[in-house]
């Protein structure tokens, strides 16, 4: 089996006058389809394979093995194998740690590779993948790593005259199935892995069909910095069979999902009605941005544009439905406006580039049925409302207004570079914007602009919302936990409180 996991620079002479795309194209048409079991590549069972496309063309840059219940079958025994007998679970924290730090550092030093690849998969804007999810990952498996020497139990106090003593153990769950979605792949796995890892659990990743190369990649340098055999098993295939079969799957003891609110759904269900396995849901969004006659209107502006241009919109936090005070709403459409004219759109691969294209043609074509919906419903386009002309699955930045709460365009995650605007009243209290912000099925991100502290403490009390954000939040914080309220989901990933839900715990009482 051919499976490279080149070193950025280590290439050989022959391949020298090649573009690092090339290479990657080359590496990409010479990997054999194949899952990761038990630290070997091997074509899953049926030799069913599924193509991927590059979606700024439409071509096809890679073939996949078409896993399904029989490869998941083999994947969890050799998980379940890993923890019950092997080193992993068994390593002190310190170790553990270091191989995680190790894996980090092997990343970094491939990063030019990963960002290509995910740029070229994905179509994502490299740029974006490169100062984004790259850094973003990267920081994220290190902090996840330092959990692993710092999970403890808990030793709490009897009340007085109560003889004896209690403590509890945390304990790691066992088999964890990571089920990823396409939009931010490379970040997905890397987070889930880190996370289970971490709580010394051992995995079967999914990956999504549509992007699943980086998860491939960073199978091989799970294998190359010693991560033991059977720790981490890597099934690609689709969501019907693969997924499907690790979610029903009896030996699997939590499954963390990433995805769409229909497929948590179903996901939940094959979880009650196989072995009540743990389910952390990380699920959709259609997040609510709340801008006040105060705010700063030019960083709201840019932020909210390149928030919907970043992954073409295909983001679960990205807020698309704009509420704004009537008295700045024409002068914050103008900025809006403004910023949407400087958005480069091309192949992700392209360094000019800051949008990408979508997917695929058919979650291009959902956004576009979405939006004729809402138009013929009475909603306006400001701008753009289309496809892109031509091949690879490009999207025009979108405003629409006029729209009503009862349209699609109002209460469907359309994940494509689409902003409602809707002015509300000057006079509008916190409690009547929050009602409009409120008025969705999803709770996953909220945002708000204002400078006045008062404004401020309100509307973060009164979102309903995983996560409050207010004017632009800083950098990215991937120690903060992240999830959903409402239909977005439950459980929430980074830091401890994302390590401790891969961990049991036992208490015990110790009598005299
Ligand atoms: P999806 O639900 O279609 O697929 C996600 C994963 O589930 C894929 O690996 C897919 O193969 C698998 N799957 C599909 N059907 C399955 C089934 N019946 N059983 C088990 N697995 C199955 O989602 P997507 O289209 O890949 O991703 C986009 C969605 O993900 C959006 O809704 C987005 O909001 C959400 N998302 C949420 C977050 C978050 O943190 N809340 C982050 C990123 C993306």
């Amino acid at each position: 089996m051919t499976n490279p996991a080149t070193h950025d620079g280590a290439a050989a002479s022959r391949v020298d006058a090649e573009s690092p795309l090339q290479q990657l194209r080359r590496q990409l048409h010479r990997r054999d389809p194949a899952v990761l079991i038990d630290g070997g590549w091997r074509p899953c069972v049926s030799a069913d394979t599924i193509t991927v496309d590059d979606p700024a063309t439409g071509q096809v840059i890679a073939t996949v093995a078409a896993g399904a219940d029989a490869d998941i079958d083999l994947a969890v025994a050799a998980a379940r194998r890993a923890f019950r007998d092997g080193p992993w679970p068994r390593l002190p924290g310190w170790r553990r740690a270091a191989l995680l730090h190790a894996l980090a550092d092997a990343i970094e030093a491939r990063a030019g590779t990963f960002a290509l690849l995910e740029s070229l998969d994905a179509g994502h804007a490299i740029g974006s993948v490169r100062n984004g999810d790259l850094p973003l990952g990267l920081r994220a498996l290190r902090d996840t790593a330092g959990w692993a020497t710092k999970l403890a139990g808990e030793v709490p106090m009897r009340p007085a005259g109560q003889p004896g003593m209690d403590y509890f153990l945390r304990e790691p769950i066992g088999v964890a199935g990571l089920i990823t979605p396409w939009n931010a792949p490379f970040l997905m796995v890397l987070q889930k892995l880190a996370t289970a890892l971490a709580a010394s659990c051992t995995v079967v990743v999914k990956p999504a069909e549509l992007a699943p190369l980086s998860a491939l990649w960073l199978g091989d340098l799970c294998r190359q910095v010693g991560i033991p055999d059977g720790v981490v098993n890597i099934v690609t295939g689709r969501g019907a069979d693969a997924g499907r079969a690790l979610a029903e799957h009896p030996d699997v003891n939590i499954v963390s999902f990433t995805g769409s609110t229909a497929v948590g759904r179903s996901i939940m269900a094959a979880a009650a009605h196989s072995n009540l396995k743990r389910v952390v849901l990380e699920l959709g969004g259609k997040s609510p941005v709340m801008v006040f006659a105060d705010a700063d209107l030019d960083r709201s502006a840019k932020a909210i544009v390149d928030e919907i241009a970043f992954k073409c919109g295909q983001y679960c936090a990205a807020g698309s439905r704009v509420f704004v005070q009537r008295s700045v709403c024409d002068a914050l459409l103008v900025r809006m406006h403004a910023a949407m004219d400087g958005i480069r759109i091309g192949p992700g691969v392209e360094e000019t580039t800051t949008m990408g294209p979508m997917i695929s043609a058919g979650q291009r074509q959902r956004a576009a049925d979405i939006i004729g919906h809402s138009l013929a419903a009475g909603a306006r386009v400001l701008r753009g409302g289309q496809a892109r002309a031509g091949s690879g699955y490009f999207f025009e930045p979108t405003i629409l207004t006029d729209v009503g709460a009862d349209m699609r365009i109002s209460r469907e995650e359309i994940f494509a570079p689409v902003l409602n605007v809707t002015a509300f009243d000057d006079d509008a209290s916190p409690e009547a914007v929050a009602a409009l912000a409120n008025d969705s099925r999803y709770g996953l991100s909220a945002k708000v602009w204002a400078r006045d502290i008062g404004t401020v403490h309100a509307m973060v009390g009164l979102l309903e919302s995983g996560q409050v954000i207010v004017n632009g939040g800083g950098s990215g914080a991937v120690t903060l936990p992240f999830g959903g309220v409402k239909q977005s989901g439950y459980g929430r990933e980074n830091g401890q409180v994302g390590v401790e839900h891969f961990t049991e715990i036992k208490a015990v009482r110790l009598g005299c």
